[in-house]
């Protein structure tokens, strides 16, 4: 377990398990690397915290001097240290591009005074309730409305676009407002704000507290899958076009051959093992694995359409001249997975913590479904609760066996789904 976790740790986690390994678990040293997007955010984040800060107490920084103050933050970093992301953005694009968000902001929101700040740029910690887990975040603004709303502002320089109800923004935003709750409890009414500066657009959201204990639950799930995780030392590397910003690739092992490559094909030497000859196996795995993709189609169609013959006129055995085909089709209630749906087994390991029914859930539904639900243990209106999270579930399964004279061993095949 982790001394702390954050909205960064376990967003890191979901995007690439390895990653989170080396970063947050075996805290590997990296050499420092500044890219310009980043850059630009961490540039664009002091000045706003001037700007807003000067404006609590009436003062308004000229915008001149606004953009120096952000020009000031390119110049305290050498350049040649800095590299851009894309191949067709220069720094110079980097600085343009930041300086048009903050004249764009100024414009729009100076003098800075429309709220009451509460802070900037503030680090709180917070203890998950009913977990040992503890948690830090970064607010960039907090600060109560005149309709004595608190707001929690995040300002986002990247060119994504979200929306309200996006995974990403419930669960950063989310876990924002139960730092601010947890450490000013007096805060009742709480909005939840991304400033996209790159659009000038804000969006706005606020959490029912139905939501924000479903969150609550998930940020506990999430922390329980890092933890096993751990145990396990199980953390698959999930490439992507994160990996861009990952500083990790001389460790990961999705990226290694690729590196192995390219140095024995500019220096000549193999080391251990050679990379060419990992290619070639790797290039007859996929010659294989194309074919048998090929044949797997194929058994899929033959079994779809056995299997419809024996739901319609109740079959379950087709002799052919080399064998038979058995079929069983049945018809099951289970709980909700996670990977059926996500919030709903939330849901789910909440209302089983609350009916103390942890013991039966653990990480997944059967033992719930063995031992209480079909057994009837609990008075019908907790099981009419539980009712809501059962669905039926179609098993079927295919089973070939060959005659002994085509294959001696008389082994069975079997195709389940
Ligand atoms: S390079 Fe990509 S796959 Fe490897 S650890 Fe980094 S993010 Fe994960």
């Amino acid at each position: 377990m982790l001394s702390s976790y954050s909205f960064s740790s376990l967003d890191t986690y979901r995007v690439c398990p390895r990653k989170f390994k080396y970063a947050y678990v075996d805290r590997v040293p990296i050499p420092p690397k500044v890219t310009a997007d980043t850059y630009l955010g961490n540039a664009v984040h002091r000045v706003l915290r001037k700007l807003y800060t000067l404006g609590a107490d009436g003062i308004l920084m000229p915008m001149d001097r606004a953009i120096e103050a952000y020009l000031e933050e390119w110049q305290k970093l050498d350049r040649n240290s800095i590299t851009s992301p894309s191949d067709y953005y220069t720094i110079d694009d980097y600085i343009r591009i930041g300086k048009e968000m903050l004249v764009r902001h100024y414009e729009h929101y100076q003098p800075f005074d429309q709220g009451t700040l509460l802070g900037a740029e503030m680090h709180l910690t917070f203890q998950l309730p009913g977990t040992p887990f503890k948690f830090k975040s970064y607010i960039d603004r907090l600060w109560k409305k005149d309709d004595g709303t608190v707001e929690i502002c995040d300002y986002k320089t990247g060119q994504s676009t979200i929306l309200p109800h996006d995974r990403r923004f419930v669960y950063q935003m989310g876990l924002y407002q139960l730092a601010v709750q947890a450490n000013f409890p007096q805060y009742e009414s709480v909005d939840l704000a991304q400033y996209l500066l790159r659009k000038d657009e804000i969006v706005s959201h606020r959490l029912r507290p139905d939501e924000l204990d479903m969150l609550a639950e998930q940020l506990r799930l999430d922390v329980n899958d890092t933890i096993e995780s751990t145990r396990k030392d199980d953390f698959p590397a999930q490439e992507g076009s994160h990996c861009t910003y990952c500083s990790y690739h001389h460790l990961c092992p999705a990226k290694i051959h690729r590196r192995m490559l390219e140095e024995e094909e500019q220096s000549g030497d193999t080391g251990e093992i050679s990379a060419l000859q990992l290619k070639e196996l790797a290039d007859e795995y996929l010659r294989v694995y194309s074919d048998s993709k090929r044949i797997d189609a194929e058994l899929d169609g033959i079994k779809e359409k056995l299997l419809n013959i024996a739901r319609d006129h109740d079959l379950s055995r087709f002799d052919g001249d080399s064998g038979k085909v058995t079929v069983s089709v049945s018809r099951k209630d289970e709980f909700i997975s996670k990977t059926r749906d996500q919030k709903a087994f939330a849901q789910l390991s909440a209302l089983c913590r609350k009916l103390q029914l942890d013991e039966y859930f653990s990480l997944d539904a059967r033992g719930l479904m063995k031992e209480v639900y079909q057994k009837k243990r609990l008075p019908d209106d907790i099981l009419n609760q539980l009712k809501e999270f059962v669905v039926e579930v179609e098993r079927s399964r295919v089973t070939a066996k060959l005659n002994a004279e085509t294959d001696p061993a008389g082994e069975e095949s079997s195709n389940d789904s």
